[in-house]
């Protein structure tokens, strides 16, 4: 069921654990456009992988919708660290727009590292925080008040409480505008949320929401401005990302798409970093030429793939 194609699966270590894994692994595999990336977490069910797999489809076998724009603005992230660490990682960056993950550790802890990350970028720059569904409404309303003044004035925040119930309770108590992430990408029927009333912004990722194409249309749906974000791939599927950015009409915020910083390799030599800032827009997946140094073999990820294709072309 495999189509006679060869897959290579990879497996390359973060520089620091993030989002619980300290290993990022998936696979790889060529088609008559280019290459696809299949890297769905490996806590997600076959049915969950499947969109994962649509995603690495498209980029493999039809290729993306044409670009609008030709460099897309991305955002530096900024993990659990202390201010001095955060400090250095926004400086470093060349990005004018920081995302912090919050809700992992104190509020005090917290807001000492968005006074640094607003110590680095200066009053222009913007910062955004992501709690990824961590708070109830009263904590969400009391913490994003003060991390928005430890910040200097938070550009949104990402996904404070878990339902949208929530996300509009605090959305009616804070001034800071509210981004919804895991309400869209984990909903049963992505292009039927009812996000407006809840969030001012979207947060749209490729792989989840089943290629380009798919997420053009849940950007359509939810008719809010978007902000395009990875799901930590390598340069590969990354590209997919960064095609879903340059096709949208319209692009008002930097996408968190620069999150190749956080593995320790890539399987390409030609890797998408941000230069001052900006991603260059790809036509096509650049050729992973690189992995054989992180390839593994690993069966399970091969069956993982097999069972999936079959459901998905059931
Ligand atoms: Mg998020």
């Amino acid at each position: 069921m495999r189509l006679n194609r060869r897959v290579h699966v990879y497996s390359i270590p973060m520089r620091a654990r993030f989002r619980g894994i300290t290993q990022r692994t998936g696979l790889l595999f060529e088609g008559p456009a280019g290459w696809g990336e299949f890297c769905p977490f490996e806590e997600y069910d076959d049915d969950e992988a499947m969109a994962w797999l649509a995603c690495a489809l498209e980029a493999a076998n039809d290729g993306w919708p044409a670009p609008v724009r030709d460099r897309i603005p991305v955002n530096c992230t900024v993990p659990v660290v202390s201010p001095e660490r955060a400090h250095e990682i926004v400086a470093r960056s060349g990005c004018s727009t920081a995302k912090v993950k919050v809700a992992e550790s104190t509020l005090a802890d917290d807001c000492a590292r968005l006074e640094a990350v607003r110590d680095a970028l200066g009053p222009a720059g913007f910062v955004r925080i992501d709690a990824n569904m961590m708070w109830d409404v009263d904590t969400a309303v009391t913490a994003i008040k003060a991390m928005d003044k430890a910040s200097g004035g938070l550009q949104y925040v990402e996904q404070p409480c878990h339902t949208l119930d929530e996300l509009a309770a605090v959305r009616r108590r804070v001034a800071v505008p509210i981004a919804a992430d895991e309400s869209i990408r984990k909903a049963d029927d992505p292009l039927k949320v009812a996000v407006s009333g809840a969030a001012d912004i979207a947060v749209i990722k490729v792989a989840p929401l089943g290629g380009v194409r798919k997420a053009l249309e849940v950007a359509e749906a939810c008719g809010l401005p978007c902000v395009v974000s990875s799901a930590l791939e390598t340069s590969v599927g990354m590209a997919a990302g960064v095609a879903l950015a340059a096709a949208l009409p319209e692009l008002d915020y930097a996408c968190g798409l620069a999150t190749l910083s956080l593995l320790d390799g890539d399987v390409t030599s030609d890797s998408l970093t941000p230069v001052d800032g900006y991603l260059p827009v790809l036509t096509k997946p650049p050729v992973p030429d690189r992995v054989e140094e992180f390839e593994t073999g690993e069966q399970a990820w091969i069956n993982r793939y097999d069972r999936v294709l079959s459901k998905l072309t059931r």
